[in-house]
């Protein structure tokens, strides 16, 4: 029997009405006697409402059979073999598969390059190759071997691909020993026997379709089995074919839109003809485009609309059937989800989408477990040592903090404790070593919130360092999902969303690694990993929207068959609409069309149908997309809008005869206006709080650096010394100024003690020594374990060179102190204040005393004339707690007060005295050649230099300690150095 004439619902028109009124016309009114085969169980709740609405029929009613194409299948197989199949997830498919290889590698006398013996190889190419033997059930196609690939695709993919019939062979006769199946092989099975028991099936056969008038609804790119089965179906038991399509298929096929194509072609192989069932409805459809710069852009512009437009549903006059009517947001991609729902304005929200468990907090979980150990280092006492930046992922997790110990939640403190030390500790650490202040304020015994505590690293940590087989995994996370409810609170109640996710965990992947053929089996660590990575990856959250009111929020592919008047399309690009290429590197796209599968250009028609399909039913069409340059990582993608939208944005210029510009409606470009960010400067007045505070401060004694932090920025010095506030303490990652600095000066001390009170001369024998004893204490410290291996290197290198040309450097010199500690006092206004500082070195030379300090930072030289300025000088001295700039015009011509306070220091600090005159002081650059660099030099006059030292120098002490005792408030004094100040948040409003 020939299949009867395919009937065409307009796209235009609203389909489910128009199939509703063909279903009640050809089952007299009894929609029970239909059987409707459809693409997916999204509409069937719509199906219902549309026929509830409708007058004609009479109330009550029983509803029809709507059944998805996969359902049919399974219900067909299941009918047909006495004892169905059980159906087996991905898994066991690649174990199934792994036996085949392992046979085929033991048949073949050739050695095929197949990592059958590395399952941590393996295992992805297994899930590839299950994937594509779906797809061959799926297209009705039994594979020969595809030889001679090499060059085309790696090795591995051309030895696979080389025995791809005998595969697919021994695969299928694996499932059928079994009695295993997929969702392709049932369908493959039941085309086969169909096609083995042609003649002898009646119209009858089927128990499930047995006096039921069946309608094959709504489909568009068909598999090789799908159009095989419906063409059974139409043949012999006329079945009904309805398309939603151009409605001009029926009268002339070559004038429809291009997106139907693949529709003019199902007509063509079946040779039949389509008739119209009812005539398109004009709708006066309007089409705006949002161009954004982000995600953020186009959101907010979403919110905006939909709040404008309230999203309420509205009946048309063309139509009176307001099932299916309504507002859509519609997502290209599915992680848009989160940011979206943020957004919308009303909360009766319905979504009808998958949701990746990938994306879920849940996940972000179980990422930071495996993330724990896969960079995981050393061991320290027979237990990992983890990274601390992983483990501070792990101690942040919401989950953690949120678990309750009856009404409280106890973690949120110790965690936090916890994070403070990780931070301030080394790069790799164990976490279960520490021992976390618990909250004061918590009414909990102590020994019950450190058991809580135990057992989250118990199940985070420990168990997950002994996992052999998926069972362990399994059982671990099962143990982890108790944990998570038991003492979650009212959390899973509150966000649906980890509720479901945490559900499809524990009912989905937690059984599927369980009872898996694999479960038993030994695999190393990152294989167990890669295994629940890919079965997770597998997993969609599903979300049904039930009741079908308010806004919904739906996936492209969750609009099939059903119409809305307002279609909002987000994040419209290119590269999501239609979608790069999937990059397969066992059959790449370019191969798969020669193999008779379904490329990217039929994946391209069947996204192209849905969007078009989708608009031709609206009114009202928003399209949101970004243009512009994202930054990602290491390359700068463009995101470009689909083309698609491209294709509506031409049909508008055609219609107006010019091109559309960005601005131009209905193209906006979505803008904010943008006003320079204005900072003002926040001074601290000085209240007579701060001044005792300061008072307080100043009663010990203030160091050069500190001294030089006023200098700098009176603000910062009140931030960062009276108040006490800091950068933040991390572990160093990179390379650890302060301890090379530390280490240095510790070298240097141990290396000049036995010369300390003797005059030397080095040479190069003594440079050898010292760069010995570098590298011996270099080697010894905690930077060999913290620094970078290649900066380690790097300093090591450096730091010989260095200290060889520094002993070069070096004069002859008598040596009369060493890392000793002076303190002097200094009278200002009445007061005694006093000011000490730590000396690296103290030379004697030429009958003067010179101090060093050893540099490894950068050097701030003064301004060249600074002792002969005599503005500054007289302005320093004349100085009476006015509020001008005489401090930061010193900062300019003195960054630093370090050496002259040294000069001021010694000889008042020394407790016989000093037993030579101060004559300089000098920095020694360590950074670079290891010269001195002194405050006043060579040049200097005799008469200049007792100037500056007993006159100019405890004038500027006097001025800086006056200046910050006596000024009405402290400014900011901006400069290079705000780059690296801890405070640069507090000096501005
Ligand atoms: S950022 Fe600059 S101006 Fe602000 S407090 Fe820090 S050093 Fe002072």
């Amino acid at each position: 029997m020939r299949a009867q004439p395919f009937i065409i619902i307009p796209w235009e028109n609203d389909f489910l009405a128009g199939l509703a009124r063909l279903v009640l016309s050809e089952t007299d009114g009894n929609p029970a006697h239909a059987c409707i085969i459809v693409p997916h169980s999204r509409p069937r709740r719509y199906f219902a409402d549309t026929l509830y609405a409708m007058p004609e029929l009479p109330k009550p009613f029983a509803l029809p059979q709507m059944i998805t194409v996969s359902e049919l299948f399974a219900t067909l197989r299941s009918e047909i073999e006495n004892n169905p199949p059980e159906q087996i997830e991905m898994l066991d498919r690649v174990g199934l598969l792994l036996r085949c290889l392992e046979n085929q590698a033991q048949e073949q006398r050739e050695a095929l390059p197949l990592p059958t013996g590395d399952t941590n190889r393996f295992f992805p190419w297994g899930v590839r190759l299950a994937n594509l033997l779906e797809d061959f059930y799926n297209q009705n196609i039994e594979p020969e071997d595809v030889t001679y690939m090499e060059g085309q695709v790696v090795d591995f993919a051309a030895g696979l691909l080389g025995s791809l019939g005998r595969i697919h062979r021994e695969y299928t006769e694996k499932l059928d020993n079994r009695s295993w199946t997929t969702p392709g092989y049932d369908a493959f099975r039941v085309l086969r026997h169909i096609k083995e028991q042609r003649g002898t099936y009646t119209a009858d056969s089927f128990a499930c379709l047995r006096g039921k008038r069946i309608f094959i609804a709504g489909f568009y790119g068909l598999t090789g089995v799908e159009e095989a089965i419906f063409r059974h179906l139409a043949e012999e038991y006329e079945a009904q074919v309805v398309l939603h399509s151009d409605a001009r298929l029926a009268e002339s096929p070559s004038r429809v839109h291009w997106a139907c194509r693949e529709h003019t072609r199902w007509l063509s192989r079946w040779s039949v003809q389509a008739t119209c069932a009812e005539e398109p409805e004009a709708r006066k459809r309007e089409t705006v485009f949002h161009e954004g710069f982000d995600l953020h852009s186009q959101l907010d512009v979403l919110e905006r609309t939909l709040g404008a437009s309230d999203g309420q549903p509205r009946i048309t006059d063309a139509d009176s059937l307001p099932a299916t009517i309504g507002s859509a947001v519609v997502l290209p991609d599915t992680g848009l989800l989160m940011p979206v729902l943020h957004h919308l304005p009303r909360k009766d929200v319905n979504i009808s989408m998958g949701y990746p468990l990938g994306r879920s907090t849940l996940f972000r979980l179980l990422e930071t477990v495996m993330r724990l150990q896969e960079t995981a280092s050393g061991k320290g006492h027979g237990a990992s040592l983890y990274h601390w930046k992983e483990v501070i992922g792990l101690l942040r997790h919401p989950y953690l903090k949120m678990l309750a110990l009856g009404e409280e939640r106890p973690l949120g403190v110790p965690l936090h404790h916890m994070e403070a030390s990780v931070r301030t500790g080394r790069r790799f650490t164990d976490p279960r070593t520490l021992h976390p202040e618990l909250d004061e304020q918590s009414k909990l015994p102590e020994q019950d919130v450190r058991a809580l505590l135990a057992t989250v690293f118990d199940l985070a940590v420990t168990r997950w360092e002994h996992l052999h087989t998926p069972q362990d995994m399994a059982d671990t996370l099962a143990d982890l999902c108790t944990l998570l409810l038991t003492h979650g609170g009212d959390l899973w109640d509150r966000f649906p969303i980890d509720a479901e996710s945490i559900f499809r965990l524990m009912h989905r992947v937690i059984p599927m690694l369980r009872e898996c053929s694999l479960a038993t089996q030994i695999f190393p660590k990152d294989v167990l990993f890669t295994i629940l990575r890919e079965t997770i990856r597998q997993e969609r959250v599903p979300f049904e929207a039930d009741p079908l009111t308010g806004v919904q929020v739906m996936g492209m592919l969750e609009t099939r068959l059903l119409r809305f008047d307002n279609v909002h399309i987000v994040d419209a690009t290119e590269d999501k609409l239609p979608g790069a290429p999937a990059n397969d590197p066992l059959l790449p796209d370019s191969l798969r069309g020669m193999l008779g599968l379904p490329d990217s250009r039929h994946r391209e028609l069947v996204s192209a149908y849905n969007f078009h399909r989708l608009l031709q039913g609206a009114e009202q069409i928003t399209i949101y997309y970004q243009a512009g340059v994202e930054r990602s990582g290491l390359f700068e993608e463009k995101r470009a809008r689909s083309r698609f939208v491209e294709e509506l944005l031409w049909q508008e210029e055609k219609k107006r005869g010019k091109l559309i510009t960005p601005g131009t409606p209905p193209l906006h470009a979505i803008s904010y206006p943008m006003p320079a960010i204005t900072r003002l400067d926040k001074p601290v007045e000085r209240t007579p709080e701060i001044a005792a505070r300061l008072s307080e401060y100043l009663r010990r004694p203030l160091s050069p650096s500190a001294l030089d932090t006023y200098l700098t920025c009176p603000v910062r010095f009140f931030h960062e010394r009276l108040c006490g506030v800091g950068a933040i303490d991390e572990v160093n990652e990179g390379d650890d100024h302060a301890g090379i600095g530390e280490l240095l000066h510790s070298v240097l001390e141990d290396f000049y003690t036995p010369y300390l009170k003797r005059t030397v001369h080095f040479d190069e024998d003594d440079a050898k020594r010292l760069q010995d004893l570098f590298s011996l204490r270099l080697n010894q410290s905690e930077l060999k374990d913290s620094l970078p291996f290649d900066s380690f290197l790097m300093l090591e290198a450096a730091g010989r060179k260095r200290l060889a040309s520094f002993i070069d450097n070096q004069p002859e010199t008598h040596i009369a102190a060493l890392e000793q500690r002076f303190q002097a006092e200094i009278a200002v206004d009445g007061r005694t204040r006093l000011i000490a500082g730590r000396m690296d070195r103290v030379d004697e030379r030429e009958g003067q005393t010179v101090i060093l300090d050893y540099k490894t930072g950068k050097v701030s030289r003064p301004n060249p004339g600074i002792w002969e300025d005599d503005t500054l000088w007289s302005r320093l001295r004349c100085w009476q707690g006015e509020d001008d700039d005489t401090l930061a015009l010193l900062a300019q011509k003195l960054p630093s007060v370090q050496l002259p306070a040294y000069l001021y220091i010694y000889p008042r600090g020394v407790r016989q005295g000093a037993p030579l005159p101060v004559g300089d002081a000098g920095w020694v650059e360590l950074r670079s050649n290891g010269k001195e660099v002194l405050l006043l030099g060579t040049s200097t006059e005799d008469d200049m230099r007792e100037t500056v030292i007993n006159e100019q120098i405890p004038l500027l002490m006097e001025f800086l300690f006056r200046h910050m005792e006596t000024v009405p408030s402290y400014r900011p004094n901006r400069g290079r150095h705000c780059d690296w100040c801890p405070c640069a948040n507090c000096c501005s409003v």
